[in-house]
């Protein structure tokens, strides 16, 4: 079911209880950015998968997708667009609104973030219900960029998420089904 690198992810990220609401195990990845080998594995292991594949541009998502974003770009010696939470970002802006179990949220992306016909990487930490990544992907969408994949380090396949992004290739590190 898993690789030896998901395997080392699945014992070091942290289960957190109850956080941050009663009923979500929260996957707390901290411990392993604080683990020098293992960040650098998997970065290494996102780069190898599309390093043949002429991508001109990674897209992190706010906030731990910057993370794992920006050492991905610096390994393949690209750029790192940014893909935030509402009134962050200070330039012209396009945005996308999409559904929560309760109540709507938004993501955004500078106007010059992504530029007609690049090919980009979308990449976060976790990929839960889809929403978050699916309005990225929406965004990337609209700024005419060609999506090659879209990464994760976790994906709680349980949620199903990855329905929402069909259409996509969407690859997760370790999949908790
Ligand atoms: P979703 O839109 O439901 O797929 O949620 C994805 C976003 O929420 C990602 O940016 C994750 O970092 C964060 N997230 C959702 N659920 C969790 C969880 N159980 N543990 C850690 N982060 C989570």
């Amino acid at each position: 079911m898993k690789n030896a690198l998901a395997e080392r992810v699945a014992n070091t990220v942290r289960n957190i209880p109850d956080f941050p609401k009663p009923g979500i195990q929260f996957k707390d990845i901290t411990p392993v950015l604080q683990d020098g080998s293992l960040f650098r594995s998997i970065t290494h292991y996102f780069a190898e998968r599309v390093v043949d594949r002429e991508i001109t541009k990674i897209v992190g998502i706010e906030s731990r997708g910057f993370i794992f974003g920006a050492a991905l770009a610096h390994e393949l010696g690209i750029g790192l667009t940014l893909i935030r939470k509402p009134n962050k970002l200070p330039f012209e802006k396009i945005g996308v609104d999409y559904e929560l179990e309760y109540g709507t949220d938004r993501v955004e992306m500078h106007a010059d973030g992504v530029g007609n016909g690049e090919r980009v990487l979308l990449i976060d930490d976790l990929l839960a219900t889809g929403g978050t990544a699916a309005a990225a992907c929406d965004l990337l969408n609209q700024a005419g960029a060609e999506i090659v994949e879209v990464a994760f380090l976790i994906e709680l396949g349980f949620l199903e998420g990855r329905n929402k992004l069909e259409g996509q290739h969407v690859h997760s590190l370790w999949n908790i089904e």
